[in-house]
């Protein structure tokens, strides 16, 4: 595996990607679903050295969407064929379980033929299992990266690669489906270190792999750092795709943000998963993780249509469907 990392060759490139299409193919077809993304809080408790929106940074405009605007999104979005929503936010006390309760509570009884996925952070198994039971199916977290030591050089002493771990554990035993996920070129990675993601995402089994490249944000403590590699990431997308086969797997925002075509060719490379924004357009700049996030000036349901054409133009279709997790 290590020497397949380091073989910048094309030819090895361009058969990962044949490989990873060939096996996609199999059980998904042309097939691309899509994911409501609904970026509904800003607010974090964390610090995480990375991340535009981490509590110490100053200069981030702070803002919490209420109730209606979130079932204002889900209604727009059901309108133009989302049959998931992802509630991704900061880690904001402000949303405590009763309230996240009475929000996934409204959507599962408004939709009930829509999955939501949580990516709201660490939480203890007692509040997932309340979540899980008014009606979100499926969950977001990152394990960031695999390596303790790593780990400890991209967040405060806070937080703990054990605590993540701990709750992806817990997700997967209340039932959700679960994806853990890493930064390609993050501060101070080394193949090493994507060794060892790919070893965990191996073991662990996730139903959904996030990963996109590393990018700047300019007011965080990383900000002389360089960006993450573009075709090293599609390379590991196709690597996931191989290692597990009916992965539901996302082309990222940030992948589409680092290159133009970056999307169409996350697909081309073996994703099968497309996460459009559904926020307020008012907020979108707002929930800035990473510096020129694309897409922060349009509608949801320009960036549908903008998606669906470019799907098409590569030879994909976008479906109206859930796009659960197949065995
Ligand atoms: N707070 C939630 C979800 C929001 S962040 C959580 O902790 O899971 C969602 C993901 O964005 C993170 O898991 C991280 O991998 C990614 N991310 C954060 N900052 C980033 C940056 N500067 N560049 C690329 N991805 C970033």
């Amino acid at each position: 595996m290590k020497r397949l990392l380091l073989d910048s060759n094309p030819q090895t490139e361009e058969l990962l990607r044949q490989r990873a299409v060939a096996v996609r193919q199999q059980l998904y077809g042309k097939r691309v679903y899509i994911r409501g993304l609904i970026e509904f809080t800003n607010y974090c408790k964390n610090d995480c050295y990375y991340c535009g929106i981490r509590r110490s940074n100053k200069k981030a405009s702070r803002y919490r969407l209420s109730i209606e605007e979130i079932l204002d999104c889900c209604k727009r979005g059901y309108a133009l064929g989302f049959r998931t929503f992802v509630l991704q936010g900061g880690e904001d006390g402000y949303y405590t379980d009763e309230r996240l309760c009475h929000i996934i509570g409204e959507i599962r009884s408004l939709y009930p033929d829509c999955a939501i996925t949580l990516s709201i952070g660490e939480k203890s198994k007692e509040s997932y299992q309340r979540y899980y039971e008014a009606g979100a199916n499926r969950y977001l977290l990152r394990h960031e990266t695999a390596c303790e030591a790593h780990y400890e050089m991209l967040h405060p002493k806070e937080m703990s690669l054990s605590n993540r771990k701990r709750c992806l554990q817990d997700l997967k035993e209340i039932g959700y489906q679960v994806g853990c996920g890493f930064m390609v070129g993050s501060p101070y990675q080394t193949i090493e270190h994507i060794l060892d993601d790919l070893s965990f995402i191996k073991e662990f089994k996730p139903h959904m792999v996030g990963i996109g490249p590393y990018l700047v944000h300019k007011d965080t403590p990383f900000c002389n750092e360089k960006s993450g590699d573009y075709r090293l990431t599609l390379k590991l997308l196709s690597i996931i795709r191989l290692m597990l086969p009916n992965v539901l797997l996302p082309a990222t925002t940030a992948l589409g943000t680092i290159s133009p075509k970056g999307r169409e060719e996350g697909i081309l490379s073996g994703a099968n998963v497309l996460m459009p924004n559904l926020s307020p357009v008012m907020v979108r700049e707002k929930y800035s993780l990473y510096d020129n996030k694309i897409c922060t000036g349009d509608e949801a349901a320009e960036c549908v249509a903008c998606m669906k054409r470019r799907m098409e133009s590569s030879g994909y279709e976008v479906v109206v469907d859930r796009g659960d997790f197949r065995k």
